[in-house]
């Protein structure tokens, strides 16, 4: 171990690094760490920093608890495109020697590992999309003057007035190898989507938690910021980060997802399909977690105040290449795509969440009620109980008391980390219901 430690920094240094972060995510997904000199590689590899657990949002740690260690990944370290003095190191949390229970990032590799003992690995692609908005007056603009349309979805002129901060984005993310293969404008105004090769689980939850912090870093660089909030305008779609999952047999690489005599056409094999059966039954604990603020219900809407699609689920359902699904099956099959999840997400948390409900609906061969082909979003209320549609949680507050209701959770996530999940969701549901808001001020302040 300290001899590759000591090869890794001597590489990093002879390429120019200067510092290495420890780094590894919080509940939210974001990144935390610190920065040693590159002098100090060694000892960082070994474990020298150390985190007060109190410190970080959400996690069962108190002040005077041991201190966590990062243990970095030295496999998986990367020098920041946007700053090449700088290597990265995503870790695993340890306390004591062991792993850290409440460490999202542990929290998958678990069912990663799970799911290898089952000779099972799960390829994982995530489309997050965001907006880019300038720090304009409202500092909700947009960057582009051409951005105007109702339906933005697509426009080139829009996308070529934001190629500036996007090619250099694009450039970033093929320089780590990621192998971006097409970015568009997406459907609402300032929002955009850069769609990169899919990867193992692991390797794509590291993967967004880096692109939501590049994204960040380069749009400031050309004045603007980069939002991954779910819904920040009613009146525009808003962000989601679709999970394109399949399962390969880990000996062979083979997608055991495909397959051409599919008997509902949509090309996805019957241990695809109880994968899907497996999250279908599990969808509303999971939401607390692929949807995971307040503002992830307003997305989760079949239409709101927008005057087009949201083209975002309300039901716990699956379909074919039907984007009104929870669970849809694009064109050509071999993989099961939840549109469920948002930009906000933990996406260890997520993924493993979906991973481990997708191999429990493998191991009891679980199948799916009802399968949609129709527009989901146009069915009359009324009908829903008839068709076999079931909504997802519609506030937070629903979500949350699904997931604790549902043993499924606490049983992937481990106690504490699943306790302190829910006393931090909570509170932010509390925040939030005993605000006052400028929507009630208009309407009621001067009413009565
Ligand atoms: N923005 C939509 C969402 O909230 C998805 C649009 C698409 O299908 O790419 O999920
Ligand atoms: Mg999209
Ligand atoms: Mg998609």
């Amino acid at each position: 171990q300290d001899s590759t430690a000591h090869a890794v920094g001597q590489r990093l240094e002879n390429d120019g690094v200067r510092f290495a972060i420890a780094g590894y995510t919080d509940l939210h997904g974001n990144l935390k760490g610190k920065m040693v000199p590159i002098g100090h590689f060694v000892d960082m590899a070994g474990g020298s920093e150390l985190f007060t657990g109190a410190a970080l949002d959400g996690l069962p740690q108190e002040v005077n608890d041991e201190e966590l260690s990062a243990r970095p990944d030295l496999d998986r370290g990367v020098v920041l495109p946007w700053q090449p003095e700088v290597a990265l190191f995503l870790s695993r949390l340890t306390v004591g020697g062991e792993d850290f229970a409440a460490s999202t990032r542990n929290v998958l590799e678990r069912q990663v590992r799970a799911a290898a003992q089952e000779g099972l690995s799960m390829n994982l692609g995530v489309e997050t999309e965001f907006f880019v908005l300038t720090d304009g007056e409202d500092s909700r603009g947009n960057v582009s003057d051409r951005d105007t349309l109702d339906k933005p979805c697509y426009a080139v002129p829009p996308l070529l007035d934001n190629l500036h901060w996007m090619q250099e984005l694009v450039d970033h993310m093929n320089h780590l190898g990621w192998d971006v293969y097409s970015f568009d404008h997406e459907d609402a105004r300032g929002q955009f989507e850069i769609d990169f090769a899919y990867s193992d689980a692991m390797t794509t939850a590291d993967r967004v938690v880096i692109f939501r912090a590049m994204a960040n870093e380069v749009a400031r660089r050309h004045g603007a910021y980069a939002s991954f909030m779910p819904k920040p305008f009613a009146d525009r779609s808003g962000s989601g980060a679709h999970f394109n999952m399949s399962l390969a047999d880990l000996a062979t690489g083979a997608n055991l997802f495909e397959s051409d005599q599919d008997p509902r056409g949509a090309g996805l094999s019957q241990r695809g399909y109880h994968f899907a059966a497996g999250i279908v039954r599990h969808a509303a604990a999971i939401c607390a977690v692929i949807a995971p603020t307040v503002n992830s219900y307003k997305r989760l809407v079949r239409q709101g105040s927008m005057s087009g699609s949201t083209w975002a689920p309300i039901f716990a359902s699956c379909g074919n290449n039907n984007r009104t699904n929870m669970l849809r099956i694009p064109l050509g099959g071999g993989r099961v795509e939840c549109r469920a999840v948002d930009s906000a997400a933990n996406p260890h948390l997520a993924a493993a969440l979906l991973l481990a409900a997708g191999l429990e609906g493998i191991r009891d061969e679980a199948e799916l009620d009802s399968f949609h082909t129709e527009n989901l979003h146009a069915v009359d209320p009324r009908e829903y109980e008839k068709r076999g549609l079931v909504l997802l949680p519609r506030t937070l507050e629903e979500a949350i008391d699904a997931f604790e209701a549902d043993p499924f959770t606490q049983e992937v996530c481990g106690k504490e980390l699943w306790s302190s999940f829910i006393d931090l969701k909570r509170d932010e549901w509390t925040s939030y219901t005993t605000a006052v808001t400028d929507w009630e001020l208009d309407r009621y302040l001067r009413f009565y």
